[in-house]
């Protein structure tokens, strides 16, 4: 037998301690982490990086659950992909995230410039959020699994799964690969999933849609078509530095610019129509033409547009949503999109893949170092990986039902954004809990298990009632403004959070600079009940010196450029900049 061969021979009778099928983001981040902490690991692909994936937005909660991730399990590079300002090193490629925004149209109407929403992400030292390119960003992380000792295989899809004591891998070549536990994080095409039979063949979920997107060029800034600034109610954020949502009664739109820095390498947009199959059922037509017809019935929309084209081929879903019965058995479990999967609207999908690596990673390590991944505890991860995504998909249902018109979605809107500032909160507790002293016992603790702070009972008694008045406007027993005034008026009584939160009239309730962090701080240590001070607000006196390290670790940094020690001086102060085109588009 020649050397190359043996080396080849020896490869497929390892036994490796965890394999994990695919090697997206959610993989590599997963094998990093058990790499780094000398877990024997094997991630097996059908594809080769650089490759196309969807999922390109971030949440402050993916934000910071990377941040725990990289401080916890001492995998710096994780949380390289936590801002932008520490991405661009790594992956030139992606977009800066500041803001999500929400235009409201109506079908032949203009848009109001009223009738726009707008959550910022973090500001520095923490963000800003990212863009993320994944064809790049996942091909950054896969090296850092390899650097840090885990195998890789591209091209090797996988076929089957024998599971007995030591899991046996079968390859589409024939050849074979054993485990002592499975990771399964081959996304919907779970090669788990189908092979147990683990779909439900009809998803235990409410929210009902479907999907058409590509990648554009020349999708220009709407700063360029949208109304006067001073006519929105919102932060001076440029829209091209958001995540754009145009949202509709029956749908939605994103727009993920890349192409929205002075520095920026790749000239396009993700773009994608996301529809609610009860308005716009699955016809069997062209993607694009479909898109193209339903985006022109939206003046503010079809102006957005104008001139652009897409760079790839057009995908068009079928009924996007899948569950599965179970998550997790004896030797095996599945990454949550592998999982189960709602709809891109709130990006849930990465914050769940994130907080779903926290859980499974101090599980597989804990086991492999008692002698026997396979050993794994798995049913807290089920349980709670189940409970968030049935919250979100009730969330994102009732975003849809709201859009019926504007005073119901501004009601049903706080959902979100009071849900995600408790998250947020906790995380940050976390973060600072986890740097200074190691502590990360809380993770599996009520109110943090879940996401969206639905393992809060207040928010949880919160968003049911206001539930309860979204299902009465759709059984015809309220009207959209009488429930709109209930849920604000539930809202206003529950004091989860500062009145730029509960106030109708306020169209953006964090104006993320450094010192509105420090106000929402100070909020949390002094305005709030005594239970929400507890929970969410006890380590203030962490969190400041963390920010001020991050702050200086920032601007060491930024040390040899002054052009970025400008701007991030401008970022911690100010939510202005006219910086929001591409260099040769600019000039
Ligand atoms: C339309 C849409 C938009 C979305 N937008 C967002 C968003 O804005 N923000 C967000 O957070 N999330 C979003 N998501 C969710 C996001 O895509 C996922 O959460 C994320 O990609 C999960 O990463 P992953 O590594 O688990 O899986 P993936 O990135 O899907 O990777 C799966 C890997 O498995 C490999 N594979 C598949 N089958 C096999 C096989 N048989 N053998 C070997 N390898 C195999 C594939 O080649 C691939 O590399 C969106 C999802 C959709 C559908």
């Amino acid at each position: 037998m020649g050397l190359l061969a043996t080396e080849d021979w020896i490869l497929r009778m390892k036994v490796y301690d965890v394999c994990i099928l695919g090697s997206g983001l959610a993989s590599t981040m997963l094998g990093s982490i058990l790499a780094r902490q000398g877990v024997r690991t094997l991630l097996l692909d059908r594809s080769a990086h650089p490759r196309f994936a969807i999922g390109e937005s971030t949440i402050p909660s993916t934000t910071g659950f990377l941040k725990i991730l990289a401080r916890r399990y001492d995998v710096p590079e994780i949380e390289t992909l936590s801002s932008f300002n520490r991405i661009k090193r790594v992956a030139p490629s992606c977009g800066v995230k500041r803001a999500f925004t929400f235009i409201y149209h109506r079908r032949g109407r203009p848009h109001a410039p009223s009738e726009a929403m707008e959550y910022r992400t973090f500001p520095p030292p923490l963000g800003p959020d990212v863009h993320l390119l994944r064809s790049e960003v996942d091909a950054y992380m896969a090296g850092v699994a390899v650097r840090y000792g885990a195998q890789l295989e591209e091209g090797a899809e996988v076929r089957e799964v024998e599971l007995r004591d030591v899991v046996r891998v079968v390859l589409a070549d024939g050849s074979a690969r054993h485990a002592r536990f499975i990771v399964d994080g081959s996304g919907h095409k779970s090669v788990l999933a189908r092979q147990l039979d683990l779909r439900d063949p009809e998803p235990r979920l409410q929210t009902r849609s479907r999907v058409i997107f590509t990648h554009m060029r020349g999708v220009r800034p709407y700063d360029h078509s949208a109304g006067p600034r001073s006519a929105y109610r919102l932060t001076h954020t440029p829209f091209h530095q958001s995540t754009l949502h145009h949202v509709f009664d029956g749908g939605w739109s994103w727009v993920i610019p890349f192409d929205n820095h002075p520095d920026a390498t790749h000239r396009q947009c993700s773009v994608g129509l996301c529809l609610d199959l009860a308005k716009h059922p699955a016809n069997g037509r062209d993607g694009e033409e479909e898109f193209w017809e339903i985006i022109r019935e939206f003046p503010g929309i079809a102006r957005h547009f104008e001139g652009a084209t897409a760079t790839r081929r057009w995908v068009s879903t079928g009924r996007l949503q899948y569950t599965s019965r179970s998550v997790a058995g004896p030797r095996w479990c599945l990454l949550p999109h592998a999982a189960s999967f709602v709809d891109p609207l709130f990006s849930s999908g990465l914050s769940l893949s994130t907080w779903g690596i926290n859980i499974l990673a101090r599980e597989l390590l804990d086991a492999t170092a008692a002698g026997d991944p396979g050993d794994a505890r798995l049913g807290f991860y089920e349980t709670y990986l189940n409970r968030s995504i049935a919250h979100y998909d009730q969330l994102i249902a009732g975003s849809y039902a709201s859009w019926a018109d504007f005073e119901l979605w501004n009601a049903w809107y706080r959902m979100w954004t009071i849900g995600a500032f408790l998250q947020v909160a906790g995380e940050l507790t976390h973060l600072a809990r986890v740097v200074d002293s190691g502590d990360a016992s809380a993770f599996t603790m009520a109110p943090y298990r879940a996401l969206q702070s639905i393992d809060y009972a207040p928010f949880e008694r919160l968003f049911d009632a206001s539930r309860a008045e979204l299902d009465a406007v759709g059984e015809g027993r309220l009207s959209t403004s009488e429930a709109a005034a209930r849920i604000l008026s539930h809202v206003h009584a529950a004091e989860l959070a500062p009145r730029s939160f509960t106030d109708p009239e306020s169209r953006s309730p964090i104006t993320a600079t450094l010192g509105n962090i420090l106000r929402l701080l100070a909020w949390g240590r002094y305005r709030s009940t005594a239970e929400l001070r507890t929970l969410f607000f006890s380590e203030n006196h962490r969190i400041i010196p963390l920010l001020a390290r991050e702050l200086s670790h920032t601007a060491w940094q930024e040390r040899r450029s002054l052009r970025g020690l400008f701007r991030l001086a401008r970022d911690v102060v100010s939510t202005r900049n006219r910086e929001f085109m591409a260099r040769d588009e600019a000039s």
